[in-house]
C-alpha cells in the first residue's frame, strides 16, 4: 500500500512588522516592540512564536524562530525578546535596530502551550526559552502550581516574574561557562522527586539539554505525552529548531 500524501501545512499568516523601540531589559536581553495596522488580528497562544525574516550579511535573509514576549491588540504592539549572545545575524540586528525599521514574519506556530488540565507544571529553561516561559507564567491561573528550573548565563540575567500561579523557582547561572551542553538543569532535576498527580513539562532551551532532560523524566515516570519539549538552538545549527520527542 502506497503512503497517502500529506496535506499540505496551512500557509501561516504573514505580519509586516514595524520597529517603534528597543531596549535592554537585562544585560543580555534586548526587548523589540513592533507594530502593524493588522496585529489587533494575531490570535495566538503565549509560548508560541513567529519566524522572523533576519537580514544576513551580503543581502539575503534567514528564518530565525522568535516567540512572542507580548502582545497589546489594542495598541498593534508586539514585544521579541532576544537573548544577546553573540555577534550572529539576530542578535547584531536587535543590537542595531533603530525605529522604523522593518520586519518580515510569519506565524505564530509551537506546541509548547499552557496545559489547563495539569495538576502540576514544569519548566526547565534557557534563557532562549524564559521569553515564552515568563508570558505563558502570566496566563496562569492563581493557584495553579508551578515548578521552574532556569538557567542563565549569570545572577544579572534574573527577571521579575509577574503570575498568579503558586510558583517554587529555581535560578542556575553558568558563571562564566560557555552556554551549550551542560548539566546545570539536569542535576537539579535528578535531585528531586516529580510531585504526585497528572504533571505537564515544557522544556524549552539547547537541545542536546532538553532532550537530557526530557529522558530523565521519562525515566522518572512521565508519560511521553505530558512533555513538551523543543530545542530552541543548538551549537553549530543556523536557525530552525529541533523537535526532541524520543
Ligand atoms: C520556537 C522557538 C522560539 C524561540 N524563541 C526565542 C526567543 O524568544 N528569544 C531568543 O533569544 N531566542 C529564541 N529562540 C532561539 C533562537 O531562534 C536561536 O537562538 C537562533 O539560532 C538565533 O539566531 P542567530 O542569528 O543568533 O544565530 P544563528 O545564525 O542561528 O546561529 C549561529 C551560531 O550561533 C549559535 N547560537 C544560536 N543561538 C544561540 C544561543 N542562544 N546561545 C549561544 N549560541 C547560540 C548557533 O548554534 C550557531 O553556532 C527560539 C527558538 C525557537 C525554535
Amino acid at each position: 500500500m502506497t503512503d497517502m500524501p500529506r496535506p499540505p501545512r496551512p500557509a501561516l499568516d504573514e505580519w509586516h512588522l514595524t520597529v517603534v523601540e528597543a531596549f535592554d531589559v537585562a544585560p543580555r536581553l534586548r526587548r523589540v516592540v513592533f507594530t502593524a495596522d493588522n496585529l489587533d488580528q494575531l490570535d495566538y497562544r503565549p509560548g508560541q512564536a513567529l519566524i522572523l525574516r533576519m537580514p544576513l550579511p551580503g543581502g539575503d535573509t534567514g528564518r530565525r524562530d522568535y516567540t512572542i514576549r507580548w502582545l497589546d491588540r489594542q495598541a498593534k504592539r508586539l514585544a521579541i525578546d532576544f537573548v544577546l549572545h553573540g555577534a550572529t545575524p539576530a542578535p547584531s540586528w536587535a543590537r542595531a535596530v533603530q525605529a522604523g525599521d522593518t520586519l518580515l514574519a510569519h506565524g505564530p506556530r509551537g506546541r509548547s502551550v499552557v496545559a489547563p488540565d495539569a495538576d502540576w507544571h514544569l519548566f526547565c529553561v534557557d534563557e532562549t526559552g524564559l521569553p515564552a516561559m515568563l508570558h505563558m507564567l502570566e496566563t496562569m491561573p492563581a493557584g495553579a502550581i508551578v515548578h521552574a528550573l532556569i538557567e542563565t548565563a549569570s545572577a544579572q540575567d534574573e527577571a521579575p516574574i509577574e503570575t498568579a500561579a503558586m510558583l517554587a523557582c529555581q535560578w542556575l547561572a553558568r558563571d562564566g561557562l560557555a552556554a551549550g551542553p551542560n548539566g546545570l538543569v539536569l542535576e537539579r532535576l535528578q535531585a528531586r522527586a516529580l510531585p504526585d498527580g497528572r504533571g505537564q513539562a515544557y522544556l524549552m532551551g539547547e537541545t542536546s539539554n532538553v532532550r537530557a532532560w526530557r529522558h530523565h523524566l521519562v525515566q522518572s515516570g512521565m508519560p511521553k505525552t505530558a512533555i513538551a519539549s523543543e530545542g530552541y538552538w543548538r551549537p553549530g545549527r543556523i536557525g530552525g529548531h529541533d523537535h526532541v520527542d524520543d
